[in-house]
């Protein structure tokens, strides 16, 4: 999911990743993308205009010269702002954080039952987020939950929710004709007290727009079962219709949460970024797809990595720079541009990638590499055992061999592979996987771990 948006933004990083230092130019024509790459995703215009300035003013001075890599640093910046606009409030910066993450989960607190009224254009998915919730709340909180259908108008939907209830082995209201909504509201509530139930849904009717007709029954249901909360649900593949939608539910409920469904069909994510940034409504669930357990607690975080795209760039900036050590990175580099890489650094090289979780975990922390990880995958992964055999090797070499590999004959090659308990063919493709690097390196002109993923990456 979200998969333009986060390829956008990884080409971006892309371009910035290996460079010297970050100058105010590089930050303009990295937010020029960022800008467009954000106004693709649906994202509405204030709200790129908010986040791109926002990350400008942090990106440009002493933070990104600091820093080890000034790419990965713009990379954690624009993270962190996500995360922020995600799950903080963009109005105000030092909005509560904790505040926010309280709001991502449930509330539940209160004398059972407690009602989660479920608001919503019809076709939005409320039904079967509601299926999908109480399942949820039953599987992970042991909640007893009773599902109620609201919408009078279509048998079909009061059907469907029946069913969903049987799936997911949870109560359902009985369906009595001729009733009203808001008779029902008050039947399902005070079923939920007499059966023992921790958690009443309450289904509303949906409309394909919205009209006062839909939102005063919604409005009087509300007044009469306040509920502990309000979710809209909303289809985020109906992008900007989606914020509006929001907005003009927003004005008339006292919402307290947003569902967005389909987001295993949203190619953009502008959505849930604007949806959130508009409403100041914290994004509680994600809908995952048609079946019952297609369904994510909302994570800032997490979203905010998929949007990227590229795992967790913000562990990868903290872990590198707790594993690399800069002077010896520095000094690795300068040996590379002079041709001087020896199979020592060649193993130190191997160390560090060990260090930051093999291959594996590396490939899916560094920007852009998400692809080239899937390929390596589909061709049967890499061993990170690997590492720790080419290291042995190179360990069982006598110091001069590191230096000069060309010393490396047929005898040498057999005593080293004794030594590391390796086959000598093993042997010969770490001399050449060192001779391929070195020539690689004077190429490139630069080194170090970001030069070699690089290069392994295009
Ligand atoms: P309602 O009219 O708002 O109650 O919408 P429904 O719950 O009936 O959902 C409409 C259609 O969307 C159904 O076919 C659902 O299976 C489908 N749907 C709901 N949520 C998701 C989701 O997260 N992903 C996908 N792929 N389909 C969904």
């Amino acid at each position: 999911m979200f998969d333009t948006l986060g390829d956008k933004l990884g080409n971006v990083f892309d371009n910035l990743t290996g460079r010297g230092a970050l100058s105010e130019k590089d930050v303009n024509a990295a937010m020029r993308e960022i800008r467009v790459a954000l106004l693709e995703a649906d994202v509405a215009l204030p709200v790129v205009k908010t986040f791109v300035e926002k990350i400008r003013r942090e990106a440009v001075g002493e933070k990104v010269i600091k820093s080890i890599k000034p790419g990965q640093m713009v990379v954690k910046i624009v993270n962190d702002a996500l995360i922020d606009m995600l799950g903080g409030t963009l109005s105000d910066e030092d909005a509560d954080k904790e505040e926010a993450a309280k709001a991502t989960h449930l509330n539940l607190s209160g004398r059972p039952p407690v009602a989660i009224l479920m608001a919503g254009l019809q076709g939005s998915g409320k039904t079967t987020t509601s299926g999908k919730i109480a399942l949820y709340l039953k599987k992970a909180f042991k909640k007893k939950i009773l599902l109620a259908s609201l919408d009078t108008n279509r048998p079909a939907a009061m059907e469907q929710l029946g069913m969903l209830a049987k799936q997911a082995d949870v109560g359902f209201l009985p369906i009595i004709k001729g009733q009203s909504a808001l008779e029902i509201a008050k039947r399902a509530m005070s079923e939920g007290a007499k059966g023992g139930y921790d958690v009443v849904f309450l289904d509303t009717a949906g409309r394909t727009t919205i009209n006062d007709e839909l939102m005063d029954e919604v409005e009087a249901i509300a007044k009469e079962t306040q509920p502990i909360e309000t979710l809209l649900v909303a289809d985020s593949l109906t992008g900007q219709d989606a914020v509006e939608t929001a907005k003009r539910f927003h004005e008339r409920l006292p919402l307290t949460g947003l569902v967005l469904t389909r987001i295993d069909g949203d190619g953009r994510g502008g959505a849930a970024l604007s949806m959130r940034a508009v409403t100041g409504l914290p994004i509680k669930f994600l809908g995952t797809g048609e079946k019952l357990d297609g369904l994510e607690a909302f994570d800032a975080e997490r979203l905010a990595g998929r949007i990227l795209g590229q795992g967790d760039i913000v562990s990868l900036v903290e872990r590198a720079s707790e594993v690399i050590d800069q002077k010896e990175a520095e000094r690795a580099a300068e040996k590379m541009r002079k041709g001087q890489f020896d199979l020592d650094d060649l193993a130190k090289q191997l160390g560090q990638m060990q260090k930051m979780g093999g291959m594996g975990g590396l490939m899916k922390l560094m920007p852009g590499m998400g692809k080239m990880k899937k390929q390596i995958d589909a061709a049967g992964g890499i061993d990170d055992h690997l590492l720790k055999q080419q290291q042995a090797i190179i360990f069982s070499m006598t110091p001069e061999e590191r230096r000069n590999p060309a010393l490396m004959k047929a005898s040498r090659k057999k005593r080293i592979a004794a030594g590391s308990g390796m086959s000598v063919q093993e042997v010969n493709k770490v001399i050449k996987m060192h001779r391929q690097m070195s020539d690689m390196m004077k190429k490139m002109g630069k080194g170090g771990m970001a030069g070699l993923m690089q290069q392994m990456g295009g």
